[in-house]
C-alpha cells in the first residue's frame, strides 16, 4: 500500500482530493471505512483534539491501524488542529500518519517557530523508525468550532485582505518545511444554519498553490457548494476537511432511529442508523473530491 504522502500526491496531479472526515466514537470510524471501501478511494479519519481525548489517543491509533490491516484499506489517521508541538508528539509517537500544528491565532513569527519544530520531531522520527508522518501548517484564521452557527466566528478571515497573503503562505512553507499547508481562503470552520457558506476564494487558492508547490488542504468544507469546493481541487487542494455535516448527520440518525423505536435500548440497533446517516454524507462528499 502506498502511504498517505504518496496518496495525497497523486490526488494532486490527478486534480482530486482525499477527504478528510472527524470523528468522536466508533460508529464514525465504521461511517467513514465503508464508504471509503465502497468508493474504493484512500480516506483520512481525523480527531481534533477534544475529539481524542474522549476516543483516547492510542486507542483511536490501533482502530485505524487494524482497519487498514485487516481490510488492506487506504484509511489514515490524522491529528486535527493541534494547538501545541507536545501533542503534535503525542500523536507521532502513538502511530498517527499525520498532524496539524495550527498556530493561526499565533503571530506568523512563533507559528512558523513551532511549526518547524514539529517538522523537525517528524523527520527525528523518519530517521529512526523510516515512518513518514505528515505536518501540516495553518496559516489564517478560519475560526475553531465545527458547529452550526447563525453569523461568522469573531475574527475569522473571509474579507478579502483577511485572507492569507500569498508571500506569507512562500515564507511560511520555506521556514518550516511543512508538506502541507491550509491558507483561509473564504472557508470557515462549521456552517450556516441558512443557506450555503460564503463563496471561497478560487483565485487565492491557484495563487498560493503554484507559488508555495505544497498540497493544500480545505478546511471548514461543511456548507460549501459543491461546485466551489470541486473549483478549489482543480487550483490545489488536494484534502478536504469535513466535521460539521457529518455530526449533523450522526445527531439528525440517532434522533430518528430513538423517535422511531422509543423503547428501544440496544445501543447497536439505533447507533447503526446513526452510522448509516454518516455514511451517506462520507459516500457523497468522497464522490465531489474524487469526481466519481
Ligand atoms: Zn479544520
Amino acid at each position: 500500500m502506498k502511504s498517505l504522502k504518496e496518496y495525497i500526491h497523486e490526488a494532486k496531479e490527478k486534480g482530486i482530493a482525499v477527504g478528510h472526515f472527524n470523528v468522536s466514537n466508533l460508529e464514525g470510524v465504521y461511517a467513514i471505512a465503508d464508504a471509503a471501501q465502497a468508493l474504493n478511494v484512500p480516506v483520512i479519519v481525523g480527531v481534533s483534539e477534544g475529539e481524542r481525548d474522549f476516543t483516547g489517543v492510542l486507542e483511536i491509533a490501533a482502530v485505524v491501524k487494524t482497519l487498514r490491516e485487516e481490510r488492506n484499506q487506504p484509511i489514515f489517521l490524522n491529528a486535527d488542529h493541534t494547538y501545541s508541538i507536545e501533542r503534535v508528539k503525542e500523536a507521532i509517537d502513538a502511530g498517527f500518519d499525520a498532524a496539524i500544528f495550527d498556530g493561526a491565532q499565533l503571530g506568523i513569527e512563533e507559528n512558523i517557530a513551532k511549526a518547524r519544530g514539529c517538522v523537525e520531531y517528524a523527520k527525528e522520527v523518519k530517521q529512526k523508525t523510516n515512518r513518514d508522518v505528515i505536518i501540516e501548517g495553518e496559516l489564517g484564521y478560519i475560526g475553531t468550532s465545527s458547529k452550526v452557527f447563525t453569523e461568522i466566528p469573531e475574527g475569522a478571515a473571509i474579507t478579502d485582505e483577511m485572507l492569507t497573503k500569498v508571500e506569507d503562505a512562500v515564507r511560511f512553507v520555506k521556514e518550516t518545511g511543512v508538506d502541507m499547508l491550509a491558507p483561509a481562503v473564504g472557508n470557515i470552520h462549521g456552517m450556516f444554519a441558512k443557506g450555503k457558506d460564503p463563496a471561497l476564494n478560487i483565485g487565492t487558492v491557484k495563487a498560493i498553490s503554484e507559488a508555495t508547490g505544497v498540497p493544500l488542504v480545505l478546511h471548514g468544507a461543511s456548507g460549501n457548494s459543491d461546485a466551489d469546493v470541486q473549483a478549489a481541487i482543480k487550483a490545489g487542494v488536494a484534502v478536504v476537511h469535513v466535521n460539521t455535516e457529518l455530526r449533523v448527520a450522526y445527531r439528525e440518525g440517532l434522533e430518528g432511529a430513538l423517535d422511531a423505536k422509543p423503547d428501544e435500548v440496544a445501543p447497536y440497533k439505533y447507533e447503526k442508523v446513526a452510522k448509516e446517516a454518516m455514511q451517506k454524507v462520507v459516500e457523497e462528499k468522497l464522490r465531489i473530491f474524487n469526481f466519481l
